[in-house]
């Protein structure tokens, strides 16, 4: 049987049929259109349901399940407990759509399913031990152990974003200061090379050309193309970025010991300038420098198809 998956994010509800193969065969996508209530998100994600259903040119009865990755802290009876960036507070969301959409459904965090996509579907196949991180706006997570997802006691495992890698840092919206995320995410890249221009403005860069003269303008993107350039700040930069990230993901690998961590998010794919060099910082700073067996990391593959094939995967 063929199931469905939904990436629930605050911009836009992507929906994907998954064949028995764990491919693709139809998508859809529609705006979520915040601010609205649970049941109309509920209606809306059954809506692009029904639109991916259509585009894969198969009927509903073809479909066994129908699995949602959300944003926020999900409960093993399908409740979200809180998502600040949808509204939901203790939403049964479960409930919700298989009243709606008569098949039974699953939701689970959306990075947790991402993970789960990328360790059936995509770079962590083969693997029993392994770890997703994601770049985005914060820093993502999900750790599966012998094959399994960690949830913990409440559906919170996983928040990596979320673990302090510098005592009185940067505030976070947690209520601590100096959060993984706030270091080691896109955005947080984007912040430090505004810095990196603006405490100096005599500095030289290739990236005054890119953003027009305004700080304002500056993206992940635009950092990357100075770096390819040579640009020095731009390089700076990034290796800034890359010493953060690596505190992060030798936490990771001391704790856990996976057999892989895959990174994902859009700057993931810029390989020589991430990849690349966090494997060096990781190789001069993890406990196991002896070791025969060491863990691996990669970029992802799947890319924004991994929370919906993650989350389909949540009816198997
Ligand atoms: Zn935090």
């Amino acid at each position: 049987m063929k199931r469905v998956g939904i990436d629930l994010g605050g911009t836009n509800i992507a929906a994907g049929v998954v064949a028995e193969n764990n491919k693709i065969i139809g998508t859809a996508s529609i705006p979520t259109n915040l601010p609205k209530s649970a049941e109309a998100i509920a209606d809306s994600i059954c809506e692009a349901a029904m639109l991916a259903i259509s585009n894969a040119r198969i009927s509903k009865d073809e479909i066994a399940s129908i699995g949602i990755g959300t944003p926020g802290a999900v409960n093993s009876n399908g409740v979200v407990e809180f998502s600040s960036n949808l509204g939901f507070d203790n939403t049964p969301l479960k409930k919700l759509i298989e009243d709606r959409f008569l098949k039974p459904a699953f939701i689970e965090n959306d990075a947790n399913c991402a993970a789960l996509g990328e360790k059936v579907a995509g770079s962590g196949k083969n693997t029993k031990d392994f770890i997703a991180v994601t770049l985005g706006t914060g820093v993502g997570g999900g750790i599966i152990l012998d094959g399994k997802l960690l949830t913990g006691i409440n559906g919170a495992a996983g928040e990596i974003g979320h673990m302090v890698i510098k005592p009185d840092g940067i505030p976070c919206p947690c209520g601590r200061n100096g959060c993984f995320e706030q270091y080691a995410s896109t955005k947080a890249l984007v912040r430090q090379a505004k810095d990196a221009l603006t405490t100096d403005r005599a500095h030289i860069s290739k990236m005054w050309e890119f953003i027009e003269d305004d700080p304002k303008n500056i993206n992940g993107e635009i950092v990357f193309q100075a770096a390819h350039d040579g640009d020095e700040i731009a390089l700076k930069v990034i290796d800034n970025f890359v010493e953060w990230l690596s505190l992060g993901i030798v936490n990771l690998i001391n704790i856990f010991q996976p057999e892989g961590i895959c990174i994902g998010g859009g700057i993931a794919a810029q390989g020589d300038f991430i990849i690349k060099p966090l494997i060096e910082r990781v190789e001069a700073k993890r406990y196991t420098k002896k070791s025969a067996k060491q863990t691996r990391i990669y970029a992802a593959t799947l890319g924004n198809d991994a929370g919906i094939i993650g989350a389909a995967l949540l009816g198997e």
